[in-house]
């Protein structure tokens, strides 16, 4: 449709030969009201991207450039998702090659969509530049208790010129959800945000507090692995843990043999009898959680 066409043009032109901010072209499109190809309003700068380094506008539809597969396990759940999608959801690119080209009537002036190309190529350069230097060790990592958005780091030009040698880093922690203009220009949260050097010291000192107690490490890495164990296989029942079991204790045999023949010298056989030794005992705690588990009268 020629409304649409001439949208996507203003968007290239904006960008590639205005070298406008991105956010500055999302809120020129959200103010004449202009629609995503899927409908909304409201415009992200990765909408953008995606338009720009996409060569259908250019006169070449490119159909298999991404793939989708199973999504990795995330830190943290985000805020307002389904905990975890069963579906391969996470789209990764295709290599060049594999693509299949298709022609197609061009948008937008080939040399337009150059210029825009390149000029977020600046903008990736730019930013680089900037983020060099410590970064920041709890962005992401740090939810808002109030409004559940995640605290990302900011860095704070009065805070940068006090510059202090050994210090974590200069600036503050934001909640996502006190930008507004993130949503509309009303921000969703009053928290206010946190000098870095603070949150990431109160951080640390609780992390040391959990290094300095083995015995919490050592009663959460069990947990994991049983957790792990009966995810991966949640058939495997007493007999076939006996199996893998009586398969290590042969293996831990022909180390013993192979040392006692001289064929395995002592640096090589020690951390490998230890390490077969080490599954065997969890494989053990591993049937035992089991086979407790199982019994009728178990309490
Ligand atoms: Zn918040």
């Amino acid at each position: 449709m020629p409304e649409e066409a001439r949208f996507v043009r203003l968007i290239f032109a904006w960008i590639g030969l205005n070298r406008l901010s991105l956010r500055e072209v999302c809120r020129r499109l959200q103010q004449a009201g202009c629609r995503t190809r899927s409908g909304t309003t409201r415009w992200w700068a990765s909408t953008l991207h995606g338009m720009v380094e996409n060569p259908a506008y250019t006169g070449t539809a490119m159909y298999g450039r991404f793939r989708a597969v199973e999504p990795k396990p995330r830190l943290r759940p985000i805020r307002n998702h389904p905990a975890h999608s069963s579906r391969p959801t996470t789209r990764v690119p295709v290599p060049n090659e594999d693509w299949v080209a298709v022609p197609v009537p061009a948008l937008v002036d080939p040399a337009v969509a150059e210029a825009a190309r390149a000029q977020l190529e600046e903008n990736r350069r730019r930013k680089r530049e900037q983020s060099r230097g410590p970064g920041w060790l709890l962005q992401g990592l740090v939810v808002c208790r109030r409004c559940g958005y995640a605290y990302y780091g900011k860095a704070t030009p009065g805070l940068a010129e006090c510059h202090r040698p050994g210090a974590f880093g200069y600036g503050a922690y934001r909640c996502i959800g006190s930008d507004g203009h993130r949503f509309d220009g009303k921000a969703v949260c009053t928290n206010r945000p946190v000098r870095s050097d603070r949150l990431e010291r109160v951080v640390w000192t609780h992390i040391e507090a959990v290094f300095n107690d083995p015995q919490r490490i050592a009663h959460e890495y069990r947990r994991r692995l049983t957790d792990l164990a009966s995810e991966s296989q949640p058939d495997a029942d007493v007999g076939e843990i006996e199996r893998r079991i009586g398969a290590l204790r042969r293996g831990v045999g022909r180390l013993i043999d192979g040392h006692a023949d001289g064929v395995i010298d002592r640096v090589e056989f020690e951390p490998r009898v230890a390490d077969l030794r080490a599954r065997i005992t969890q494989l053990e705690e591993h049937r035992n959680a089991l086979a407790a588990a199982s019994r009728p009268d178990a309490t």
